[in-house]
């Protein structure tokens, strides 16, 4: 009989390092400090007792978006603050995630027709992963966004094996 035969069942686990990574990158999503209009006070809530967003990993809101790979897009994005948030957004580390949460955030809002300074939908600076409709959606409603995005990132493909781009051609004279 083997020396190490049953020596390693009780401490050895087995796994894909895609389903390894993004079980790390979903459990512990740090959103950063960032609210832009009435929706944020709803994404305060989130954060708080009632609601605890912590249950989800994804409590600990971070001050600097260098520590943030998730932006909770929360209200009205006018044109002078889109500046802001595209560099705030490329000052994140890979990956990153984004929720547009709002009417605002989504398409304008209530500010599509007459609000010339307001921007038609943060889709068009920045990419955005789940859209949440509302306004402003409730706090459960945020969770459930969030809960969409861990799905999403569930199934992510961390490694590549069929991505890289085709060799190009090439032509002899
Ligand atoms: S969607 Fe409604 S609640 Fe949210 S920021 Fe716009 S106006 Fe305010």
């Amino acid at each position: 009989m083997p020396i190490l035969a049953d020596q390693f069942k009780e401490n050895v686990l087995t796994t894909r390092v895609d389903w390894l990574l993004n079980w790390a990158r979903l459990s512990s999503l740090w959103p950063m400090t960032f609210g832009l209009a009435c929706c944020a006070i709803e994404m305060m809530a989130v954060g708080a007792a009632r609601f605890d967003i912590d249950r989800f990993g994804a409590g600990a809101f971070r001050a600097t978006p260098r520590q943030a790979d998730l932006m909770i897009v929360a209200g009205t994005v006018n044109f002078k603050m889109g500046e802001r948030v595209k560099r705030l957004y490329d000052q994140m580390p890979e990956p990153k995630y984004v929720i547009a949460m709002g009417a605002c955030a989504i398409g304008g809002g209530p500010y599509y027709k007459f609000g010339y300074t307001v921007m038609k939908g943060v889709d068009r600076i920045i990419p955005v992963d789940v859209y949440l409709a509302g306004c402003p959606p409730r706090p459960e409603a945020l969770l459930d966004a969030l809960m969409a995005l861990q799905d999403k990132i569930r199934r992510q493909k961390v490694v590549r094996t069929s991505e890289f781009p085709p060799i190009p051609e090439t032509t002899s004279a």
